[in-house]
């Protein structure tokens, strides 16, 4: 026990008894580090403690929101309900505290109002609002992610001379609304929850909606047989799962597209997840909901349809519709019974988006068109959520920047963890991690985990002071917005973006890639000797400095996906085999946008042979510049439709005619045929442009790898040979050498599906080792480079091409060629043409198109 009137040395301050901080004080002391934690109330339980009002409850299932970490606590607490109650909870952990004596080393009606780093010495002093400080070693902020209540920005909310009352702050000794006309500002979970509680009693309620929020009943009652079977048939296994699941909730996500289901299997869907009343069941029931908007409105539509068929009265029904958000990108709520309760004949519903709040007054609320007079006023307006609590504590790190000045756009932080600036600083599940997108419990036990773990690491390895790199924060804000960028959340003026609070910066807050994602990130951390955070100690330092996720997210997803496949590669099959292969799964991709027409026809190759060409013409009236297009596949596979999404998609963005050119392939074709193909149809089509809808003169190449290999030759040819005219070239992942020093076959020739064997395979099917320095073959390696059209060069960071089409782009501009490159960041060979399917490359997408527009536009040849 640490002596409560000792200011003195101790290991570790916590700040808040939540949950998170009593189970820290229980692990920390059990690692024998001298802790005391502070805590405003005075009791234990932290959200439980503080959010009385009628109905508070769970909406995470009850058995899934609970300590895992002592099976001793598990044998002897049964929960009684699905989603049990605010006092069932609060007594939960009045028990926990009981059982494992944590009151004696917290310090309750303590508040933290200031804290401040002392470099020279490597430690924290902490200050109280009753002006005792304590000096620490480490300083942890468990001050929970919605703990701060929203003050209420209203006109006149001083004024009223009735009860007024906050959800988050609801007098112990409970409310009497008994006859009394009470109004509810406010319609998000909390509201929610208390409204129909508070219509029992009161006799007249009127609720004040700015924005209707999406809700679906809990169907409370005895924890479902089903999950007490499995979590009583073996715990640990239960347990374990849901520490590696998407949400924190063990369950295996759904493969199935609102889109491409068939109507009876969509709707038995949506009536099951209705029923099931869990959050995560109607979220994730199907696996494209917060992605795409179209499959988003699905789900959206048929909550608003149990809307309406609850609602008596059409226009309160209509204005209970959300129609201003996504499904889900606004935390959805879990009711008992809220929508019936506006048919009660004393509830009433105000839409403040027609009538606005014009002034709380003395005696009601005013509207710009009616007055209520009003006995009582509950304001359920929420929080600032996952940062108020942080930034409230005046908190000063290195060099005397406080938390909320390094904070002012937006929080930064490395896993949500620790900041820079801010040695042995830890925040418990911070901004930029899970949180309140998860089980809470399952992300506070994984953060109080590492956080202990690491304070041991440290110990025994002799360090005292850590904190995050500028590279590896930065590398985490990236990857935490990359996560968040493919989805539909930031698109929602809501809590996780900060928009509730006037003047927040808009910065979408918690980690969407998932608990279990999560994990492995901060496992993979700590496993490469603390990648990404400097240590220091025993006059040493050590810095294993990086970036824990460099690709983008959805593409991390499709290698995993591939790699749990198991398929044979490329390169260990015939050509005739791999084509095969290569045909079955492009059959599976979607198919990318609709274009205004498509004909097939053949187009005269080199020496007489016929071509395959697919033309793809835009909606919009011609005609239309005219762009040659090759497609991929290492001068072996493919053919004119091959790249059917990404020409679609190019025919969009560029708004021009698409010619897509089934060149001869190898090794039945071997170098120079597709290069000689390539040129033999670029000449055809310029000579052809009213049979092909074309405006004469505006003519470009393109090509993705081996297809932007034969666009490269064939600008190369053109110039040589004077004519046709070319605007513009745009080369999306080219090969343009055969060599395979450049770093980027080292550090990308295995694990991104083009890898360094099967480009050796492609090679040894096209060319002889002699002629790969060709640069028919080889176009980077041609002396000249000058006079060539003007060029979009796209390469990705995790493509063993990167180099030679950086080193391309490089050459073009050094022979005065007009050059533009575009990297792809966190992105690899594949993921330009995987149209709908790598979402993060669709701004790269639009941009090649639109380039390529103006490109080919800009070039014409005036004759
Ligand atoms: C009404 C409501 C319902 C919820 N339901 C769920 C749910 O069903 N499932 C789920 O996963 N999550 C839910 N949550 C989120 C909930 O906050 C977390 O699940 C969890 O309880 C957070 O625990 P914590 O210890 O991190 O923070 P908290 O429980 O918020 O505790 C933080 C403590 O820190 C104290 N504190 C803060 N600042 C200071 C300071 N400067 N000085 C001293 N003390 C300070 C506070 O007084 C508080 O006691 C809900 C939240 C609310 C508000």
């Amino acid at each position: 026990m640490v002596d409560q009137d000792s200011t003195t040395e101790l290991d570790v301050v916590v700040v808040g008894a939540g949950f998170a901080g009593m189970y820290l004080l229980h692990r920390l002391r059990a690692a024998g580090f001298s802790t005391v934690v502070l805590e405003a109330a005075d009791d234990v339980g932290g959200t439980w403690y503080w959010n009385r009002y009628p109905g508070a409850r769970c909406d995470i299932p009850t058995v899934d929101y609970t300590y895992s970490f002592d099976p001793e606590l598990e044998d002897e607490w049964t929960w009684s309900e699905k989603y049990a109650t605010q006092p069932e909870i609060l007594r939960y952990a009045q028990h926990v505290a009981d059982k494992h004596d944590l009151r004696r080393d917290i310090r309750f009606e303590t508040r933290v109002d200031a804290a401040r780093w002392d470099e020279a010495a490597s430690r924290w002093h902490v200050r109280t609002e009753a002006g005792d400080e304590l000096t620490c070693r480490y300083y942890v902020m468990a001050t929970g992610c919605l703990s701060m209540p929203k003050t209420p920005d209203i006109e006149g909310a001083d004024r009223f001379g009735g009860e007024v009352y906050f959800t988050s702050r609801w007098p112990h000794e409970g409310v009497d609304f008994t006859g009394k006309r009470v109004g509810v500002i406010g319609t998000g979970s909390s509201a929610i929850q208390s409204i129909p509680l508070i219509a029992q009693q009161a006799s007249e309620l009127t609720v004040f909606q700015r924005t209707p929020n999406f809700s679906i009943p809990a169907h409370n009652g005895p924890v479902p047989e089903e999950r007490r079977a499995d979590l009583e048939a073996d715990r640990d296994t239960y347990r374990e799962a849901a520490k590696w699941s998407r949400g924190g909730i063990p369950g295996e996500p759904t493969e199935l597209s609102a889109l491409l289901v068939d109507d009876q299997t969509r709707q038995q869907r949506l009536d099951a997840a209705w029923e099931a009343g869990e959050l995560f069941e109607i979220i994730g029931v199907f696996n494209d909901v917060l992605v795409n908007p179209a499959a988003n409105e699905v789900v959206a539509d048929y909550i608003r349809g149990k809307i309406r068929s609850i609602v008596d009265d059409p226009e309160t029904a209509d204005a209970l519709c959300p129609t201003d958000h996504p499904f889900a990108t606004k935390r959805p709520c879990l009711d008992s019974g809220y929508y019936a309760t506006y048919n009660l004949p004393h509830v009433h519903l105000v839409d403040l988006r027609k009538h606005p709040i014009t002034s709380v007054t003395e005696t009601g609320i005013d509207t710009a068109d009616e007055s209520y007079e009003l006995d009582a006023i509950v304001y359920a307006t929420g929080f600032d959520a996952m940062t108020g609590a942080l930034v409230s504590v005046d908190i000063e790190g290195r060099d005397g920047v406080t938390l909320q000045q390094k904070w002012a756009d937006g929080p930064t932080t490395y896993l949500g963890l620790a900041s820079v600036g801010f040695p042995n600083l830890f925040t418990v599940t911070g901004p930029g991690s899970p949180s309140v997108l998860s089980n809470m419990m399952v992300s506070i036990e994984q953060h109080v985990d590492w956080i202990a773990d690491t304070l041991v690491d440290l110990r025994a390895q002799g360090f005292d002071v850590i904190e995050p790199t500028q590279t590896a924060e930065s590398g985490w804000v990236q990857h935490v917005n990359d996560c968040a960028d493919i989805t539909l959340y930031p698109t929602a003026n809501s809590w996780y973006m900060g928009a509730n609070v006037p003047g927040k910066p808009r910065v979408f807050l918690p980690y969407v890639g998932g608990v279990d994602k999560y994990r492995e990130a901060c496992d993979e951390v700590v496993a490469a000797g603390y990648l990404g955070f400097e240590l220091r100690g025993d006059g040493r330092t050590q810095c294993n400095d990086g970036v824990i996720r460099r690709l983008q997210p959805d593409v991390a997803m499709v290698l995993e996906m591939m790699a749990e496949l198991e398929l044979p590669t490329m390169d260990s099959m015939s050509a005739e085999d791999a084509r095969a292969f290569s045909e079955a799964t492009s059959a599976e991709r979607p198919p990318g946008p609709d274009v205004g027409e498509i004909v097939d026809g053949t187009l005269p190759g080199a020496e007489g042979h016929d071509l395959r060409y697919r033309l793809y013409r835009p909606t919009t009236a011609g005609p239309h510049p005219v762009v040659a297009y090759f497609h991929g596949g290492g001068w072996v596979l493919g053919s004119h439709d091959s790249d059917d999404p990404f020409c679609r998609d190019l025919c969009v963005r560029a708004d021009a005619v698409i010619v897509s050119v089934d060149y001869r392939h190898a090794p039945e074709a071997r170098f120079p045929a597709a290069a000689e193909d390539g040129f033999a149809a670029v000449q055809w089509i310029a000579g052809h442009p009213q049979e092909l809808g074309g405006i004469p003169g505006a003519l470009a190449v393109c090509g993705w790898s081996a297809g932007a290999n034969v666009a490269a030759v064939a600008a190369q040819k053109a110039r040589d040979a004077g004519a046709p005219h070319l605007s513009a070239q745009v080369l999306v992942n080219p090969v343009t050498d055969s060599d395979f020093s450049r770093p980027s076959y080292e550090e990308n020739g295995e694990g991104y599906l083009l890898t360094r064997d099967l480009m050796s395979w492609f090679w040894d099917h096209y060319a002889d080792p002699a002629d790969r320095t060709d640069p028919r073959a080889a176009p980077l390696r041609n002396p000249d480079l000058s006079g060539l059209p003007p060029a979009l060069v796209v390469t990705c960071e995790f493509d063993p091409l990167r180099d030679e089409g950086e080193a391309y782009a490089e050459a073009l501009e050094a022979a005065g060629v007009p050059t533009r490159h575009l990297a792809g960041r966190g992105q690899m060979h594949t993921s330009i043409t995987a149209v709908d399917m790598i979402i993060s490359a669709t701004d790269l997408r639009a941009e090649i198109g639109a380039e390529l527009g103006r490109m080919v536009r800009a070039g014409v040849a005036v004759s």
